[in-house]
C-alpha cells in the first residue's frame, strides 16, 4: 500500500486523489490519508504529489504512518 506522510499538512493540493482509480483518499485533520486496505498499490499518486508526501509502506519505518492512515480513513 501507499500512505501519505507529513509532508501533506497544510497541502491545498489534491493531484493524488484526482488520479487515483479507486478513490481511497480520504480527509483527515488537516492532510490527506490513503485507506491502507483499499489503496490497490498502483503508484499512480507518488509522482502527482508535488510535496513528496506519498510513499510505499516498503519504505523503512512505515508502520506508524500506515496507522495513522488506517485510523484517519476509517473515522468516514
Ligand atoms: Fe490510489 Fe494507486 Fe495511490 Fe493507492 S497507489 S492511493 S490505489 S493512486
Amino acid at each position: 500500500t501507499y500512505v501519505v506522510t507529513d509532508n501533506c499538512i497544510a497541502c491545498k493540493y489534491t493531484d493524488c486523489v484526482e488520479v487515483c482509480p479507486v478513490d481511497c483518499f480520504y480527509e483527515g485533520e488537516n492532510m490527506l490519508v490513503i485507506h491502507p486496505d483499499e489503496c490497490i498499490d498502483c503508484g499512480v499518486c507518488e509522482p502527482e504529489c508535488p510535496a513528496d508526501a506519498i510513499r510505499p509502506d516498503t519504505e523503512p519505518d512505515m508502520d506508524d504512518w500506515v496507522e495513522f492512515n488506517r485510523k484517519y480513513s476509517e473515522l468516514w
